[in-house]
């Protein structure tokens, strides 16, 4: 396991990466929103900037009122793992539904390259690991649309299976995906 690069303690919520460097793309953001300190004197905002050491928490010693204020309001910010899942699995769900119906072989070699390179360069690193092993035990569909819509369909299910969400039927991929809804409240 490589040493941590800084000396900073991290934020709560924030994780090391692989490399030992703080990974955002590794951490939730819930941890961060659902984070809601109470300061109640100065003492304590004065130990909470030394962990944390942001002008957010200082202007909270100055005041010593409320709750903090969110490290940063989460606009243009990198991403962290929720926000990084949801845009990736938006352009694999979208990739699949364009997909054609047959497939050359170069397009089958593509987008099982494109699979295959998740595992590798997917920067939430846990969440690599799991899609890796995953993609091991089930063989990527390349067939075509239909089967390749449903293969990511049902690993998205696996992971929101291991995150306790409800299942997406997968039935639906395509109104999701490419023709939206048929009241045309998407058109
Ligand atoms: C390859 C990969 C692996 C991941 N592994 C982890 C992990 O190990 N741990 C972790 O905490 N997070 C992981 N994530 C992130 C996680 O899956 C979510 O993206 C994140 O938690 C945000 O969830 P969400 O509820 O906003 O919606 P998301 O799960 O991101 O879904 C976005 C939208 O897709 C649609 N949808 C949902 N399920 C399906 C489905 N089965 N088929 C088609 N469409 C669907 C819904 O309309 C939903 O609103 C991973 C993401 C990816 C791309």
């Amino acid at each position: 396991m490589p040493e941590p690069t800084t000396q900073k303690p991290l934020p709560p919520g924030m994780v090391l990466g692989p490399d030992g460097k703080p990974c955002r793309a590794c951490a939730s953001g819930a941890m961060f929103r659902n984070w809601k300190p109470t300061i109640a004197t100065k003492e304590q905002a004065r130990n909470q900037k030394s962990q944390v050491g942001t002008s957010a928490v200082a202007a909270v010693a100055a005041s010593s009122v409320g709750p903090l204020p969110p490290l940063h309001n989460q606009t243009n910010c990198p991403p962290r793992s929720e926000e990084l899942g949801r845009a990736t699995w938006t352009f694999l769900h979208t990739t699949a539904a364009y997909y054609p119906d047959r497939p050359t072989p170069t397009q089958r070699a593509n987008v099982l390259s494109l699979i295959r390179a998740l595992p590798l360069l997917y920067p939430c690193s846990h969440c690599a690991d799991d899609f890796g092993e995953d993609v091991k035990l089930n063989a990527p569909d390349v067939s075509g649309r239909a089967g390749l819509s449903r293969w990511l369909c049902d690993r998205h299910n696996e992971v929101n299976r291991k995150l306790g969400k409800a299942a997406f039927d997968c039935s639906k991929t395509d109104e999701r995906w490419k023709d939206g809804p048929a009241d045309g409240s998407c058109d």
